[in-house]
C-alpha cells in the first residue's frame, strides 16, 4: 500500500493550490542530492530486484545530474566490497558499506538505524528497495524512522519535470488505475519496486566506484530480535515465477483441477514454469506461489502462454512485460487477445495438448539430428 503520510501528496492535488498544505521543500532539505538503492542480499547472493533499481536509480540520476549509491549492510564475514564492485558495473558510483556482527541476516532494528543513520549522514535525495519481504519490511520503519513519504509497489519511477520531485506511479483502486505519487516536502523520497518491474540493466564490467566504509555503533543486546536458525522454504526454491523464461499460465478457463494438468504438461515440456490466474489460486488448484498479477507475482518471461484466461487488468499488469504473450480462449473479444502477440482462439483442453505433442516431437527431432 502507499503510505499516505503528509508528504506523499498526489501529483494532481499538489501543483495548482497545495490546499493550504506547505508542499514547498524547507530549505534544510535542499541539501539531499543523490540516488541511493538499498542492495538486499541473503546468504552470500545479491537479489536481481537491486540491480533492476540499480538500472532505475542511473536513469533518474542522470535525469537530475547527480550520483547514483549503493548501500550495502551485512555480517563482518560477508562479501559487501565484492557486492559493492558488482554494483559498480550495474550504475553505482559509490558504495556505503557498513560491516557489523549485528548485521548477518536481516533483522529490523538494526537494519533500520543502520539504513536510517546513512540517510542522515550522507542525504539522498531518493532511496529505492526492492518491494521483497525484507524490503517492504525495512521501507516501512525507515520510513516512519525518518518521517518522509514512502511509495509501495512502483511500476515506473521517473522526474517531474515541474518539481524535479520523484513522480513514483503504482496501481490504485484494485488496479483499475494508476496514480502518480511525490513526495514534495520532505526528503528523502523513499519508493519500494517489485522483482522484474523494471528490467535488468546491462552490465559494463570497466565501470568502478567509490566504497565508503561506515560503523552501526550498536551491540546486540539492545536487539530484541534474536536469529536462531534459518530453515529455507521448501516451496520458494522449487517455484521461482519471476525469474523464469517460459511461463504456461492457466485461467478459471480449464474448468477444473485436473484440466490444470495439461498446463504442467506443456510447462515440462518447455522446461518452463507454471504460473495461475487469482481465481484458480483461491479455489485450490495450485499454489499461492504461482499466482500472477497484482496481488501476486510480476514475470517478464521470453514466453508467456496464457490458458483460459480473459486478460484481466490485474492479471495483465504481472505479465505484460513479457516478450511474447501466446493467448489461448474460446472467445474472440477476451481482451487478452488485445495485448497477446498471438492468439489462437480455441477450446484449451484441445489446443494444450496438441502444443504439447507438438513441441515434444520438435525437441525428440532435435536430440535426434544432434545425436
Ligand atoms: C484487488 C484485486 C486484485 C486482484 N489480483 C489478481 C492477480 O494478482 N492475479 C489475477 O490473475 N487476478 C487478480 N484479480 C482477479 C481479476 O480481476 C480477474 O477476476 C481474474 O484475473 C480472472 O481470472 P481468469 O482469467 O482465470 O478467469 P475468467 O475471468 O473467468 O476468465 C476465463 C476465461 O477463459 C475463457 N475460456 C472459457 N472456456 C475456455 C476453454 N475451454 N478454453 C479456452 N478458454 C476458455 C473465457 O472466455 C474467459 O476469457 C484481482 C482482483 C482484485 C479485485
Amino acid at each position: 500500500m502507499s503510505t499516505p503520510t503528509p508528504s506523499a501528496a498526489p501529483a494532481t492535488a499538489a501543483r495548482p493550490a497545495g490546499r493550504g498544505r506547505n508542499l514547498e521543500l524547507p530549505e534544510h532539505l535542499k541539501a539531499y542530492k543523490g540516488v541511493w538503492v538499498f542492495i538486499e542480499h541473503d546468504r552470500g547472493h545479491v537479489h536481481s530486484v537491486s540491480w533492476e533499481l540499480l538500472g532505475e536509480a542511473r536513469k533518474l540520476a542522470d535525469t537530475l545530474g547527480s550520483s547514483v549509491g549503493a548501500v550495502i549492510l551485512g555480517g563482518d564475514d560477508e562479501p559487501l566490497e565484492k557486492f559493492a564492485a558488482e554494483a559498480f558495473t550495474m550504475g553505482a558510483d559509490k558504495a556505503y558499506v557498513m560491516h557489523d556482527p549485528v548485521l548477518k541476516g536481516y533483522r529490523n532494528e538494526p537494519f533500520t538505524k543502520g539504513l536510517t543513520d546513512l540517510v542522515n549522514k550522507h542525504q539522498p535525495e531518493i532511496l529505492l528497495l526492492g518491494a521483497t519481504s525484507m524490503g517492504r519490511d525495512l521501507a516501512g520503519s525507515v520510513a516512519t524512522t525518518l518521517l518522509t513519504g514512502l511509495t509501495a509497489d512502483c511500476t515506473e519511477l521517473k522526474i517531474d519535470p515541474v518539481s524535479r520531485a520523484l513522480a513514483a506511479t503504482r496501481p490504485t483502486f484494485g488496479g483499475s488505475l494508476l496514480c502518480t505519487i511525490m513526495t514534495l516536502a520532505y526528503r528523502p523520497q523513499m519508493a519500494t519496486v517489485r522483482p522484474r518491474v523494471m528490467a535488468m540493466p546491462p552490465v559494463d564490467a570497466t565501470r568502478s566506484g567509490e566504497i565508503t566504509q561506515e560503523t552501526l555503533g550498536m551491540v546486540e543486546t539492545q536487539i530484541v530480535t534474536k536469529l536462531l536458525d534459518f530453515i529455507a522454504d521448501a516451496n520458494s526454491q522449487q517455484i521461482n515465477l519471476p525469474y523464469a523464461d517460459v511461463i504456461v499460465s492457466g485461467g478459471k478457463g480449464l474448468k477444473n483441477p485436473d484440466n490444470f494438468k495439461l498446463v504442467f504438461e506443456l510447462a515440462r515440456v518447455l522446461g518452463g514454469e507454471v504460473g495461475a490466474t487469482r481465481p484458480c489460486v483461491q479455489a485450490g488448484w495450485v499454489e499461492a506461489e504461482r499466482q500472477v498479477g497484482q496481488t501476486g507475482k510480476t514475470v517478464r518471461p521470453k514466453l508467456y502462454i496464457a490458458a483460459g484466461i480473459s486478460g484481466a487488468i490485474q492479471h495483465r499488469v504481472g505479465m505484460e512485460a513479457s516478450d511474447v504473450i501466446v493467448a489461448i480462449n474460446t472467445d474472440p473479444n477476451a481482451p487478452i487477445f488485445e495485448f497477446a502477440h498471438y492468439g489462437i482462439v480455441g477450446n484449451a483442453m484441445q489446443v494444450l495438448p496438441a502444443l504439447t505433442q507438438a513441441f515434444a516431437g520438435h525437441f525428440a527431432n532435435h536430440r535426434r539430428q544432434a545425436a
